[in-house]
């Protein structure tokens, strides 16, 4: 089995703040970190080759230090590491983040699991995963809480759903988003630490993934951010959405929005 996961470089904003004033990041003191729940999806890919046999690659997208984590990534058991990286990248919107993650895929390598995390913990929009799998033309689960190999490429997994478990299965290739409950990540090895300068990194640049370039960067991302302040608390709803019909659950989605004026 090949197993892929994807893993962002975050800015780790406990130790982080927005200036009230400016409405301006704070980044002094806070620094970059493997996203937490992208050591659950490495952990989940790393359980499942000890089970089935295989190879556990991670790839991530982002400025050369983001090798900081593909190293990490290599010294907790992962056997090869991929870096997307090139400036026509910078100003990605989760849009052309997945469009470009998916060139890169595609690129090295065919996968039966592909793990996400379900979110990130900076821009936190919970899109990449869904949007990845969509452009990869596979299955995607969102937040699963748990996973079986069943056999025959079947995977039984649970996701959670307000207060509901769902159970499901699925056919690989396909892709999973994992929440925190899924597992407890391990610790990177001895070894892997020591040997942490040595391991090979694969960069792989716009010019290798052969991208059309107005769907990469700042041209390829329709999102415009209007502007940043700290986050209001605000009255939690559970809105479940259930109708096989795309265009009525996007409009009940909308509809939905405008309820709680989020838009
Ligand atoms: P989520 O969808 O919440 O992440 C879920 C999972 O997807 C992660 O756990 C991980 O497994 C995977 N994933 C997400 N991103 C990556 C990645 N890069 N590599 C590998 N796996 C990944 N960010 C910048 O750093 N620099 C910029 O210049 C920049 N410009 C932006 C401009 C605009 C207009 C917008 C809207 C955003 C910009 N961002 C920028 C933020 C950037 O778009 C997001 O960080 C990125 O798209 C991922 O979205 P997310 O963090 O919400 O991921």
């Amino acid at each position: 089995m090949n197993f892929l996961v994807c893993v962002k470089n975050v800015v780790d904003t406990s130790k982080m703040r927005i200036d009230p004033i400016t409405g301006r990041l704070d980044r002094n003191g806070a620094k970059s970190i493997i996203n937490p729940l992208d050591l659950n999806a490495l952990e989940a890919a790393l359980s499942l080759r000890k089970e089935l046999g295989g190879t556990v690659s991670v790839i991530s997208m982002g400025p050369p230090p983001v090798e900081e984590i593909l190293r990490d990534s290599l010294a907790r058991g992962a056997d090869k590491a991929y870096l997307i990286t090139d400036r026509k990248f910078g100003g990605a919107d989760t849009l052309a983040t997945s469009y470009t993650l998916a060139a890169g895929i595609e690129k090295i390598g065919n996968f039966d699991f592909i793990f996400c995390g379900q979110e990130s913990l900076d821009s936190n929009t919970a899109q990449v995963g869904p949007e990845l799998a969509g452009l990869l033309n596979i299955e995607s689960i969102c937040s699963i809480v748990d996973l079986k190999y069943k056999g025959e490429n079947i995977v039984e997994v649970k996701r959670k759903m307000n207060k509901n478990v769902e159970i499901l299965e699925v056919k690989l290739p396909a892709l999973f988003t994992v929440s925190s409950e899924l597992n407890n990540p391990g610790y990177p090895s001895i070894k892997g630490i020591l040997n942490k300068k040595n391991f090979e990194i694969i960069s792989l640049t716009a010019d290798d993934l052969k991208v059309d370039s107005e769907r990469i960067g700042i041209k390829g991302s329709p999102t415009q951010v209007r502007g940043i302040r700290p986050i209001i608390p605000v009255k939690k709803e559970n809105i479940s959405i259930d109708t096989p019909n795309m265009e009525e659950s996007v409009n009940l989605f909308l509809k939905a929005m405008k309820k709680i004026k989020v838009i």
